[in-house]
């Protein structure tokens, strides 16, 4: 890897951040707070919340298996993919390599950013190859996104091939593990101490049911974190949201039992959809979601519309020619979808 302040725009490395009310006196113990021109009535809400989310960023170190230091907090993943590309990429110069097809908030977040996006299509078994990534880089590509499992496809990317990309590029690579909780595979986020250029992606909107609270999670070197806390909004994950996340991460019963009624619900699911006489193949899956090849996309779609059930069409995404990407919902909401694609 090259060193940080080389990959690093260079009005990032040398920015002094917003000071805000709450940072500046850390580390006295505080009961009066005439700092921050909040009104003193309406407790709890009339107060900032922690800017650096101490108490949740603790709580998911345990859970995570990370160091606190090592984990930013932001408004969905989104956050954090956007301030890669604010940390990392000069707009209009700087360039980033990416698997296709993958997740399209990366490519978008390139456009806004004005930074060049440079996709690189997967194999027929939707894997990679190390080699492939890293030749469409050039001295200008400071990131490599990798999403595993990965949406739309499903499938885990081949962890040797991975390690090889993060061994092997001088820039960041970034594993998004959002769905990590439905795969046998072994996190990368657990391996983040060997690895200085790597960023892993979390979130608490799939397998955490916590989509409505927007609360993404960047695991990495803490002087990458750093560098994200700096350039941040101030206030960047809201108070309801921080207590709300620690209720849900006490409640880690709950998640591992509907992690595996869907996992029941998948195999299910899967084997009856391959008897639909629409079917012609369902690719395997490590998430909550399979993708499958059916006769008419399309107008499979626009039937199940009619019906009032939605799936995601993917026939216009390379490599996807008439596939729907199917999230695996409760036994009833499954039951519809096969009665209705019966009926088709
Ligand atoms: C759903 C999803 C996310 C989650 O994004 P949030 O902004 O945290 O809701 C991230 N990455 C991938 C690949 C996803 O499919």
């Amino acid at each position: 890897m090259k060193p940080l302040q080389e990959l690093t725009r260079p009005n990032i490395w040398s920015l002094a951040p917003y000071s805000s009310a709450r940072n500046e006196y850390s580390g006295h113990e505080a009961h009066v707070f005439l700092d921050a021109n909040e009104n003193p009535f309406g407790n709890p809400l009339n107060r900032y919340p922690d800017p650096l989310q101490h108490e949740l960023k603790e709580r998911l170190s345990q859970v995570k298996g990370v160091p606190a230091d090592s984990i930013f907090l932001g408004n969905g993943s989104d956050e954090a993919i956007d301030l890669l590309y604010r940390c990392f990429c000069q707009p209009g110069i700087d360039n980033v390599v990416a698997i296709e097809p993958t997740y399209g908030m990366y490519r978008v977040s390139a456009d806004i950013n004005d930074v060049e996006y440079r996709p690189v299509l997967l194999d027929e078994r939707y894997q990679i190859q190390a080699a492939s990534l890293l030749t469409a880089c050039d001295q200008h590509t400071k990131l490599i996104w990798i999403c595993s499992p990965n949406n739309p496809t499903g499938n885990n990317i081949d962890r040797e091939e991975m390690l090889k990309v993060i061994d092997q590029f001088q820039g960041i690579v970034i594993i998004d593990e959002a769905y990590s909780d439905f795969s046998r595979q072994r996190p990368l986020r657990l391996e983040l101490s060997l690895h200085p250029n790597l960023v892993v992606l979390n979130t608490l909107s799939k397998a955490w049911a916590s989509a409505a609270i927007r609360l993404g999670m960047a695991f990495a070197h803490s002087d990458i974190i750093a560098l994200f806390n700096k350039v941040k909004y101030p206030y960047n994950v809201n108070y309801l949201t921080q207590q709300q996340a620690l209720r849900i991460l006490s409640n880690q019963s709950d998640v591992e039992r509907w992690v595996r009624l869907i996992l029941e619900e998948r195999s299910r699911m899967i084997e009856a959809f391959r008897q639909l006489p629409v079917c012609e193949q369902v690719y395997p899956t490590d998430a909550n979601f399979f993708l499958a090849r059916v006769t008419d996309a399309q107008a499979i779609y626009d039937y199940l519309v009619s019906q009032g059930i939605i799936v995601r069409n993917r026939t216009r995404v390379q490599l996807c020619n008439n596939c729907l990407r199917i999230t695996i919902g409760t036994r009833t909401e499954n039951g519809e979808l096969l009665a209705a694609l019966r009926q088709y």
